[in-house]
């Protein structure tokens, strides 16, 4: 995997948007395909029988992630609610392992719900194939897990290429196994999602890439119509399913979101492609690096300074819409080992689609930022929080 994709930063962002306008042309046809109109948007109240629009946005996701079913709703509290309903539809209850995680451990909020196995990257943070291999042929399981961002960790996000590639090779070994995709931070990244190339299920969360910025709460699994049954089920109750759960008013919102979706995205990858080009100019080691293809939206960045790191993070909480005049501080978050410091000025409380950044206060002083729903707020804030760092003038 090469790290210069590109030959400069204009041929990165002209990229970007071009998979923002094959990504909207889908959605748009979709949309007009399911004759989208007003009524959809009304919803129901109480149960929750026979919301034509949720269904309705069920459909349109499905067909866009090239997915036999897909389930959307506001229910889902938040993308490890999903996820782990997703897990639940993919697994058997009481086996131990219940799941082998393939790249790496799974997401920090995803470790407790059931017992798992999990295959550690390469030292360049790669997938182990060959410890794959093995572990898929000789296991047989029942469920792997993929998780296509980075998350917090310090592995490549995983490109859809090389998510195909782990995909045939689990099919190859194992034809039963399912396979499920934490597709958190990559919805719409790439031309393709991991429904597309062959996986089982996926799920993620709205206050991230698919709502557009304007579902206000939710998530979404998408992928084998029997596991989307099973997923609605964990999610309900068996016998109801997907059935009930009225859409609360949101139904406008979700659609218009999942709309704008594919731009904003890209309005997020530019403002982390930016980031890495203003650090890199600035002798900074960055992941990934600003020419290289992308399939999430997260931008780390190493200051190797606690002062440094702190104040670029007050810098982007100081220059965000929302609560700007508040001052975050390093602090010790339930969960977590090392105290943390977070900037999150954004409309939908903890939305990551919005321009935010994290660290955890230990060595190497790495900053995790993603979001932007503007391109211009984003630019903005970087170079406001570069000052307030004292990295430029
Ligand atoms: C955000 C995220 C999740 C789910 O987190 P929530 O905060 O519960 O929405 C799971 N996996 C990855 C990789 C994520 O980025």
């Amino acid at each position: 995997m090469s790290h210069v994709y590109f030959q400069s930063l204009e041929k990165a962002y002209e990229h970007i948007d071009n998979i923002a306008l094959v990504n909207t042309a889908k959605v748009l046809k979709s949309m007009q395909k399911f004759r989208v109109s007003d009524s959809h948007f009304a919803g129901t109240t109480g149960y929750g029988y026979n919301d034509v629009g949720r269904d309705i946005l069920d459909a349109i996701f499905a067909d866009v992630f090239e997915a036999e079913d897909a389930l959307v709703r506001v229910q889902f509290v938040n993308g490890t609610h999903a996820i782990s309903c997703a897990l639940r539809a993919v697994t058997q209850a009481g086996e131990n392992p219940s799941y082998i995680s393939l790249v790496g451990k799974p997401y920090d909020t995803l470790q407790g719900i059931m017992p798992f196995k999990h295959i550690d990257v390469t030292s360049d943070g790669s997938p182990d194939f060959e410890e794959i291999k093995k572990a898929v042929s000789d296991n047989k399981p029942r469920a792997v897990l993929i998780q296509r961002s980075r998350g917090y960790s310090t592995r490549k996000s995983l490109s859809i290429d090389v998510i195909k590639t782990l995909i045939d090779l689990v099919k190859d070994l194992s034809p039963e196994t399912y396979v499920l995709v934490d597709n958190c931070y990559g919805e719409f990244v790439e031309e393709l999602e991991p429904t597309a190339v062959g996986a089982d299920l996926i799920a993620g969360s709205l206050i991230k890439n698919p709502g557009g910025g304007l579902a206000v709460t939710g998530g979404y699994v998408a992928g084998k119509k029997h596991l989307v049954e099973k997923a609605a089920e964990a999610l309900t109750v068996p016998g109801i399913g997907r059935e009930c759960g009225s859409s609360l008013g949101q139904n406008r919102l979700l659609y218009q979101g999942f709309f704008m979706a594919p731009h904003i995205v890209a309005q997020a990858v530019k403002t982390a492609v930016f980031a890495a080009a203003e650090m890199e100019r600035r002798g900074y080691a960055v992941s990934p690096p600003s020419l290289e293809k992308r399939s999430d939206i997260i931008q780390s960045i190493n200051f190797d300074d606690r002062v440094k790191l702190i104040k670029f993070v007050q810098g982007i909480q100081a220059s965000s819409p929302v609560d700007a005049f508040a001052v975050p501080e390093p602090w010790a978050m339930p969960g977590y080992d090392d105290e943390v410091i977070m900037a999150a000025g954004t409309f939908i409380q903890g939305s990551s689609i919005e321009l935010s950044c994290d660290a955890p206060m230990r060595e190497p002083y790495c900053a995790y930022l993603q979001g932007g729903l503007t391109f211009e707020a984003g630019r903005l804030s970087i170079q406001a929080a570069l000052r307030n760092a004292g990295i430029i003038d």
